[in-house]
């Protein structure tokens, strides 16, 4: 029984206030970490607000953790105390199923045990995430930093590196292909960053004029704004790929058109419902579809092709006790790119 000091939600739409949660002692395949820093999600807010249905109070939110191995179960081989490790946006799966087989355990047929707002696999003991000092997981389940990269500029990596980079690997994306990323927020400015490190000559989509500085500063080739209506004139058919990264509603069939003829748009971005015409599809033959993280196989490539690339995300660090602030900032789109918790602000406050 580990006291924990954590961050929580105790109902949906209550602030994130203090609180203490129980970690279980490291068991024989079990790694202890000590967080340093955990990124803020849309995600969380999209949870913590139970805008998806279902959430689970309290609520300790966090889904891009990066620590440091403290304690290790007697049967662990693959951490040592001290090494500098990440945990993402699932902590456990069946390990059985077909999709847990393939290393795409975030498709498991049995449901991931995601790292809060779910279960263990016991179906009933709650996952907390990172806004709080230290997790216990599973040694199949973390993740291993590169060594030289700024933590609290990686921590992000963890859910919205995966996110953009695991669609624009599954789809193929290749050089030179013409890449819109739709919504330039935590995860669309990761989506820029890896695109172009993948070669793509990439277009920020936007419906905030005030970021066209930074999206080429970013890497961008190109910036269009999606508040102006001849935009989507001028830009028809233009893209062979485009990633949706929008987390609120938004005119999906006008983003279609966008597409070239066998074009393909990937939702990551979960607004819901989305209302959708046939013609955009059925006239350019055009391709929908969505994606969710990845596996931890290709979480490591992700962190892996990020260090070899030099890909980081760009962060705004901030002590626990801000976090109600910066989720009202995240929904106006007013955050340069990602708000990253200072985990030892919730170390000084609970002693
Ligand atoms: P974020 O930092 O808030 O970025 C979302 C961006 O969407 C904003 O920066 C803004 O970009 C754009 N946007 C916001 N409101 C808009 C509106 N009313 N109309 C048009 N554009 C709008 O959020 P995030 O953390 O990147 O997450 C984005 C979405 O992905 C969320 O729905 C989240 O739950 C989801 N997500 C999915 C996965 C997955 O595995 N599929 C993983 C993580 C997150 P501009 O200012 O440039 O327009
Ligand atoms: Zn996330
Ligand atoms: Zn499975």
């Amino acid at each position: 029984m580990l006291h924990t000091p954590a961050y929580a939600a105790k109902a949906a739409k209550a602030p994130i206030e203090p609180y203490e949660i129980i970690r279980r002692e490291p068991g024989a395949h079990d790694v202890l970490i000590d967080i340093l820093y955990c990124g803020i999600c849309h995600s969380d807010i999209h949870q913590a607000r139970d805008e998806w249905g279902g959430s689970i109070f309290p609520m300790v939110p966090g889904h891009e953790i990066v620590g440091t191995v403290v304690r290790t179960g007697g049967h662990v081989t693959k951490w040592k105390v001290g090494d500098t490790v990440g945990v993402g946006c699932f902590i456990d799966s069946c390990r059985e199923c077909e999709a847990c087989r393939e290393g795409e355990e975030q498709f498991c047929e049995e449901g991931m045990s995601v790292t809060y707002n779910g279960y263990e696999r016991d179906g009933k003991t709650p996952t907390y995430g990172g806004y709080s000092t230290r997790i216990t997981v599973n040694e199949d389940y973390v993740l291993r930093i590169p060594s030289g990269m700024p933590l609290e500029r990686v921590a992000p990596l963890l859910c919205a590196g995966i996110t953009t980079y695991s669609p624009l690997k599954h789809f193929g994306v290749k050089p030179g292909d013409e890449v819109a990323i739709l919504g330039l927020g935590g995860l669309g400015h990761m989506g820029v960053k890896i695109a172009k490190a993948m070669g793509a000559r990439v277009t920020v989509l936007s419906h905030s004029p005030g970021k066209r500085d930074d999206a080429l500063a970013l890497g961008a080739d190109d910036f269009v704004v999606t508040s102006n209506e001849n935009s989507f004139r001028e830009n028809e058919k233009r893209f062979n790929f485009i990633l949706d990264t929008v987390s609120a509603m938004h005119d999906y069939n006008a983003c279609l058109g966008l597409l070239k003829r066998d074009g393909t748009m990937v939702l990551v971005g979960i607004p819901e419902p989305v209302p959708l015409s046939a013609a955009p599809l059925v006239m350019q033959r055009r391709h929908l579809s969505g994606s969710l993280i990845g596996g931890i196989r290709e979480t490591q490539e992700m962190l892996d092709f990020c260090a070899e690339h030099g890909v980081l995300s760009d962060v705004e660090v901030i002590p626990v006790q801000k976090v109600n602030e910066a989720y009202e900032r995240v929904l106006k789109s007013d955050v340069r790119y990602r708000f990253v918790i200072d985990i030892a602000s919730l170390k000084e406050t609970h002693p």
